[in-house]
């Protein structure tokens, strides 16, 4: 099956510094490097990567032929990935030598995709096809709507964190995905737990400790714990961990078997630096 991804594109503008910025200071980075990232990109690549088809939704800006050249020499499909006027989305994103990240977003030509590009887009996707998207492109709510009635199964990762936007598409999830902080905000904004979402399937990311999966339908909670490593870079272990839970999904694995994939892609990604370009492959798993 395919998997259509409505998602961001952004370039990330890497720079270390020995500790973060107190406000006032001026530092001096150490290193740099510029890469592919958004949390967009960064899922289609992992789905890929994880061995699904995916065709990715979305925009770059004048700036961003580079990005989409990187996806599609990657495997994604870039057909409805369109090239707008202005600038492409970015990511400024400082990382200290604790592996602590701060995270600056233009969001660029991820805010300008058109419920047109959605429709058009969509209409080639087949019934049984898997449909995910995040926070940070325009006409989510669109997609989800259109994705619904194109009979797919829909996943959302819920970030970057936004009640009323999850709020909004909720009705038409069959799988949300959030960390342990956005699924506080979560409960705190609605005045309900995971478990009584109408959502067939929540999974929680717990960092280091793993995931926790909430399967309404029949109650069940499940934590399952995350293969210890020693991380480097946080940056993106969440997106490769979505990315591979829905591909094992998408390839017809059971939730508990997806799981599991996910996690061993989502520690091996926190021992790497940078974001999209080292998502790691499934044979490296
Ligand atoms: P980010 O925003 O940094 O991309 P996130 O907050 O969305 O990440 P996390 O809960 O930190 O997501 O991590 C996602 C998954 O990656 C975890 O469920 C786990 O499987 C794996 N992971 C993250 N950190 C570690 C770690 N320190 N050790 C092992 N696995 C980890």
């Amino acid at each position: 099956m395919a998997i259509w991804n409505l998602g961001s594109v952004n370039a990330d503008l890497v720079y270390r510094v020995r500790h973060m910025p107190t406000p006032g200071e001026t530092l001096s980075a150490y290193d740099h490097q510029k890469g592919l990232g958004g949390k967009g990109a960064n899922m289609s690549v992992a789905c890929h990567r994880a061995g699904s088809h995916v065709e990715h939704i979305g925009a770059v800006g004048e700036d961003g032929t580079w990005m989409k050249d990187r996806l599609a020499t990657y495997g994604v499909k870039v057909g409805h990935l369109a090239n707008l006027p202005g600038p492409s989305g970015q990511a400024v994103i400082l990382l200290d030598d604790a592996g602590e990240n701060e995270i600056i977003i233009l969001d660029g030509a991820n805010r300008d995709i058109t419920e047109a590009m959605v429709d058009a887009a969509l209409s080639r996707a087949k019934p049984g096809d898997t449909a995910i998207f995040q926070n940070e492109t325009s006409v989510q709510d669109h997609f989800a709507r259109a994705a619904r009635a194109a009979g797919l199964r829909l996943a959302y990762a819920a970030a970057p964190f936004e009640a009323a936007a999850v709020a909004a598409v909720m009705e038409h999830l069959d799988i949300l995905v959030m960390n342990a902080v956005e699924a506080e905000q979560l409960e705190a904004a609605l005045g309900q737990p995971p478990e009584a979402l109408p959502i067939a399937d929540v999974v929680i990311t717990l960092g280091g400790e793993g995931c926790r999966w909430i399967n309404t339908a029949t109650g069940t909670v499940r934590t399952f714990a995350a293969p210890k490593v020693t991380p480097v870079d946080t940056t993106g272990a969440g997106d490769t961990f979505t990315g591979y839970l829905i591909a094992g999904l998408d390839q017809g694995l059971a939730m508990e078997a997806a799981l599991e994939m996910a996690q061993k892609a989502g520690a091996l990604m926190v021992t790497r630096l940078g974001t999209a370009d080292v998502i790691p492959t499934r044979d490296e798993l």
